[in-house]
Order: C-alpha cells, then structure tokens, then sequence
C-alpha cells in the first residue's frame, strides 16, 4: 500500500491517495485538471476506484464531479443540501460540477482496498455530513476539516456548522487510538496523534 499526499488548490486542501489493491483518494481539491494531472504520475485517473469526500466544501470536493462515470463517488447524506446549495454559486471563480454521489454514506460502512480498511466515521461540527476515515490496523485517521495538527480544528461558524456537534466529534475522536493523523490541511501528525487530538479537544473545551 501506498500513500500520497496532495496538495490541491484552491486553499491547499490535503488530498490523499492511496494505492492498494483499489485505489482511491480522500478530497480531490477543487482544481480538476490540477489533480488529474497529480494522479497521472501514478496511474491513469480512469482506474481510480473510489472518491471518498470528508465533506463537501469546494476546496475539497468540487473537482470530485469530473471522476463520475469513472469513480465511485462517496459523501455523508447530510452533506448533500450544502452540496447543491454550492453548485450554483461559483465561489472565487470555480463551478462546483455537480454529481449524484455513487455511494451516500450514512457512518459505520468499512472499504477494503486490499491491505487497507477504511472505515467511515460521521464527525458533524465543521459541517453537517462531515466524515473521518479510520484505517484500524495502522491507526491511521484521515480527519478533513474536524481536526488538525497542533492542537487545532476545525471552523464551526460556515453554514450547516455546528460547535456543540464538532466538540463531541473531537471528543469522540480522542477515543481511538490513533497513530497517524492526516487532516485535511496543513500538517500531519506522524507518531503518537491521539495525544495531539487530546490537546485540540482540550483547546476546543476552552473557546466552544
Ligand atoms: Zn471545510
């Protein structure tokens, strides 16, 4: 198994691709051409099997209507009204494509991709249908816009936002035993993350 990350305009949004028996990548950025190109240098983006979207805010999802028809699109079903909402307002220059997800998760569903499980986790706060992918046998958790490296997460005050729902998704993260933290901008946490999601949520109980 492989792990790539990328980091796509417009907002530098982490994406990550990983290749395993299926291949797939978390977020896709909102530069389609951007992340095809990227995917190209390690195979054709036509074999991608799966876009799985952490949520729907264009600098992470709106590229992902150029894989329909060739992906398996995934989104939490409460993302899925903020989603439309957005398809008709094309913010700082970019039209979010809109797509009928192939697959509407709803928390709980496991993906295997050969050595690699991810499971999904639904995290509301950041926005209504936010998820986390956790890969239990390497502790490894893709968090999007829930959580962060150094103690921070994610804004609570964009529509759908909600910071009573985002504290006990923080709460409910510090729980697992995470090795690996890979959010969905800025820095990654490799070794030892579950004691940097202790220290958001401690900061997160201080200003919610
Ligand atoms: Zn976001």
């Amino acid at each position: 198994m492989k792990l790539i990350r990328i980091v796509a305009p417009p907002l530098a949004a982490n994406c990550y691709l990983l290749i395993d028996e299926k291949k797939a990548i978390i977020d896709v950025g909102g530069d389609a051409e951007f992340i095809l190109k990227a995917i190209k240098k390690y195979f054709e983006p036509k074999k991608l099997d799966y876009v799985f979207l952490t949520h729907s805010h264009y600098d992470h999802a709106s590229a992902a209507g150029f894989f329909k028809g060739t992906s398996r699109i995934a989104i939490h079903e409460e993302e899925l009204g903020l989603m439309r909402m957005q398809s008709f307002s094309p913010i700082l220059g970019l039209r979010f494509k809109f797509f009928d997800p192939d697959i509407v998760l709803k928390g709980g569903e496991r993906f295997c991709l050969g050595e690699t499980t991810l499971e999904v986790i639904h995290t509301p706060g950041h926005s209504p249908g936010s998820v986390c992918f956790y890969e239990p046998n390497r502790k490894w958790l893709f968090s999007g816009d829930t959580v962060f490296a150094h103690g921070n997460f994610g804004r609570y005050d964009l529509p759908g936002g909600d910071a009573m729902k985002l504290l006990k998704s923080i709460e409910m993260l510090s729980k697992l035993d995470v090795e690996n933290l890979y959010p969905g901008h800025e820095d990654l946490v490799e070794g030892n993350a579950r004691e940097s999601i202790l220290e958001s949520l401690k900061i997160a109980k201080m200003f919610i």
